[in-house]
């Protein structure tokens, strides 16, 4: 049994990804990548579109949140 070990060792578990499945792009409803925090809100990009606002976006936000890592563990090879 290591139930209770596996319960003390939350603090140092990696970090989940945010963003899921159901979190589209804003621009064309792909499945999101990235999410922006922005004084007015959230926005989700997908990598495509990501690429496409950073250089607008980037400089104003609050936070700029990426997993397009992630796209090459699923689409790899
Ligand atoms: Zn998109």
């Amino acid at each position: 049994m290591n139930t209770a070990q596996s319960q003390s060792q939350d603090v140092t578990s990696p970090v989940a990804p945010e963003l899921v499945a159901t979190d589209r792009c804003d621009s064309c409803g792909s499945q999101a990548y990235v999410r922006v925090r922005l004084q007015s809100g959230e926005l989700y990009f997908c990598a495509h579109h990501a690429d496409e606002v950073r250089a607008g976006l980037q400089p104003t936000a609050l936070e700029w949140h990426d997993e397009t890592d992630r796209l090459r563990d699923e689409h790899g090879a």
